[in-house]
């Protein structure tokens, strides 16, 4: 059984989940929208995969017998300048979702809920990932700078990115 406290954190963490997933979908429309349509495809697989981060947490607050309670959905950006603000945004929003990942932790260290803190364990190992690709293609979009060409082989190769369903989902 999950204690109210941390039932209702999780159901933020859905909350934050799915308004990250609203964001990148944002993002995504807006690049679809100025041609680029890789970078628009990378957004979308993130869309999917926030998408999938919601669905972990909602099966698993159903398997400990707890209430899924999904809350409005707060507004999101619609404009970036480039891709690099975008990806800019992407790092910060990230980070924030990793402070709210660990502060789970400690509500579930606090409870002693260690079902909980094993569950999470999966999400603080993504957000390394996440804060990781952010910053890699940082990186890569500060690199080629207004150079056309670059931009046009960074948009074939972020093009190329599927959507893989994480592992907590397909082991189901
Ligand atoms: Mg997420």
């Amino acid at each position: 059984m999950l204690s109210k406290k941390m039932e209702e954190a999780l159901n933020e963490q859905i909350n934050a989940e799915l308004w990250s997933a609203y964001l990148y979908l944002s993002m995504g429309m807006q690049f679809e929208n100025t041609g680029l349509n890789g970078v628009a495809n990378w957004f979308k697989v993130q869309f999917q995969e926030e998408q999938a981060h919601a669905e972990i947490l909602m099966n698993y607050i159903n398997q400990r017998g707890g209430r899924v309670l999904l809350k409005p959905i707060a507004a999101v950006d619609t404009d970036w300048a480039t891709p690099l603000d975008a990806f800019k945004a992407t790092l910060v929003h990230e980070q924030k979702v990793t402070a709210m990942i660990n502060n789970l932790y400690s509500i579930a260290e606090e409870e002693k809920d260690y079902a909980t803190r094993e569950r999470l364990v999966w999400f603080v190992n993504e957000q390394v990932e996440e804060e990781d690709s952010a910053q890699e293609l940082i990186d890569k979009f500060t690199l080629i700078g207004n150079d056309g060409m670059g931009l046009y082989t960074l948009n074939q190769e972020l093009a190329a990115r599927t959507y893989t369903v994480p592992s907590p989902l397909s082991a189901e």
